[in-house]
């Protein structure tokens, strides 16, 4: 698409530049939501891999175990109020 790097799925999800307008637009909103449930929001997410696991399935075991979520509020389906 942009012609740097290989087309893998973390290259369009974290580097192409050719999609950087929606990428800000969307990890604004994912960065919202993580803050909501933890005071640390994004930071949590350490390695490339995590944010990419995160983007792709944030419902995943190891989401799970980089947020840390208390049983109750892991098993509620998150509303905003
Ligand atoms: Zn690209």
């Amino acid at each position: 698409m942009c012609g740097n790097g290989d087309e893998t799925l973390q290259h369009f999800l974290l580097d192409c530049e050719k999609l950087e307008g929606t990428r800000k637009i969307g990890t604004k909103m994912l960065a919202e939501i993580i803050k909501e449930i933890h005071p640390l929001g994004l930071l949590l997410f350490n390695t490339r891999e995590d944010l990419t696991q995160l983007i792709m399935d944030c419902s995943h075991k190891n989401i799970k175990r980089i947020i840390q979520l208390p049983m109750d509020a892991a098993t509620t389906p998150y509303r905003k109020s």
